[in-house]
């Protein structure tokens, strides 16, 4: 069948496009994929044993938009799901984000909130203005707790001193002063109930969505014009890198199934920020409510190269991404949306926002 519409990448921000172009507007779109499979990186599947894991790492749904939460609900029931971390110092666990706990276990204190608020006022390095993500932290909780928590976890993640990386990077990880060891505070928060790839199997079940599979996109781009095309992949591959190349930190996951282990760790996620090579491990039966009697784990290398995971949050990568922004703006027939197309650190739930205000747009 003729389409109407050509989408890269059955992400997210792709998938929901193909949804709401095919449900609301009957348009005939064709979704391609260079992987074999859909949901990008959110996809889920069973390992060998049997546990479902995250192929691209661990991913938990959270947000505040009440409009993406009920959107997503029309493919999906939930699991309600807080995520916990723990943070690994000197080989004792560690509530992360830093709260109260955190200081009075760490510091052996027994202190009330406002004992805690007056501990941070008392450790931090005041800096203004707060540029970059060094300035972000010890601007909050000086240089003990800078040096435990997020000096070598950063260096490791980003390959960069968090006095290389904007302010944006550290922000997002807040410090309390109450005893709250939930990662995320948002007012939705669960996992899909049958997992991503279930959810995304009936977002695009429509008989005016095509799917298909280890399809690059430079082919079909050869083969063909289509009036329009919606690109959720990197802005910059689009271009063929005409300014040079965006800089994505990538990720090695290292995954492993111990049998006959009911558990393998506390809280869902255990930070590494100064021992070993990998900076977390993250046990999916947690996230999942999966019950096994054996237990998969996942653990993350960060790496300069691979698939690109995370744009580098550094002002001349926004400047040569502007460039890249202004070639996009000019190309008539093609939207571009998603993490990689916008080159933006968003969360799912950020694309699948931004993928319903791109769709309302097209549909005017
Ligand atoms: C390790 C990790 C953990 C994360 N954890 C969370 C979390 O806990 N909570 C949260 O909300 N978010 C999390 N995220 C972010 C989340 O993955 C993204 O917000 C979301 O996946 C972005 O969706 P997208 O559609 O923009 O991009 P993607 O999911 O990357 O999808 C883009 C798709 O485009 C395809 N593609 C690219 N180029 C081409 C081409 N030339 N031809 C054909 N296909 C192409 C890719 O194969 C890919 O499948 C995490 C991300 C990572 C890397």
């Amino acid at each position: 069948m003729p389409f109407d519409y050509l989408i890269v990448g059955a992400g997210f921000a792709g998938s929901v496009l193909a949804e709401r172009l095919a449900r609301v507007a009957d348009k005939r779109v064709l979704l391609i994929d260079k992987r074999s499979h859909i949901g990008g990186n959110a996809y889920d599947h069973y390992d060998e044993s049997g546990v479902q894991v995250h192929r691209y790492g661990p991913h938990i749904f959270h947000t505040n938009a009440r409009e993406v939460f009920d959107y997503l609900s029309r493919f999906t029931e939930w699991r309600p799901y807080e995520h916990r971390v723990r943070g690994v110092v000197e080989g004792q666990e560690y509530p992360f984000p830093i709260n109260r706990d955190t200081l009075n276990q760490l510091y052996g204190l027994e202190l009330d909130e406002a004992g805690a608020a007056a501990f941070f006022e008392r450790v931090r390095e005041p800096r203004d203005p707060v540029r970059t993500s060094e300035d972000v932290v010890l601007n909050s909780v000086g240089r003990d707790l800078y040096e435990k928590f997020f000096l070598h976890y950063t260096r490791k993640q980003w390959g960069l001193d968090p006095s290389e990386l904007k302010a944006g990077v550290a922000a997002r990880i807040p410090v309390r002063t109450d005893t709250d060891d939930r990662y995320f505070t948002d007012t939705f928060q669960a996992m899909p109930q049958h997992g991503y790839t279930r959810m995304f199997e009936a977002m695009l079940d429509h008989p005016n969505i095509r799917v298909e599979l280890g399809v690059d996109f430079e082919d079909v781009r050869r083969r063909g014009t289509f009036a329009h095309t919606v690109y959720t992949g990197p802005i910059d591959a689009y271009f063929a890198h005409c300014h040079g190349r965006l800089p994505y930190r990538s990720l090695r996951f290292e995954h492993e199934h111990l049998p006959d282990t009911l558990r393998y760790q506390s809280v869902g996620t255990v930070n590494y920020p100064n021992d070993h090579a990998y900076t977390r491990i993250t046990e999916f039966k947690h996230l999942t409510g999966q019950q096994h009697a054996g237990t998969s784990i996942v653990r993350e290398y960060p790496q300069a190269d691979g698939d690109p995971y995370y744009p580098v949050p550094r002002t001349e990568n926004e400047l040569l991404f502007k460039r890249y922004e202004a070639m996009a703006e000019k190309e008539s027939g093609v939207t571009f949306v998603g993490r990689l197309a916008q080159y933006r650190y968003y969360n799912m739930d950020q694309v699948a926002a931004a993928a319903l205000v791109a769709a309302r747009r097209l549909l005017g």
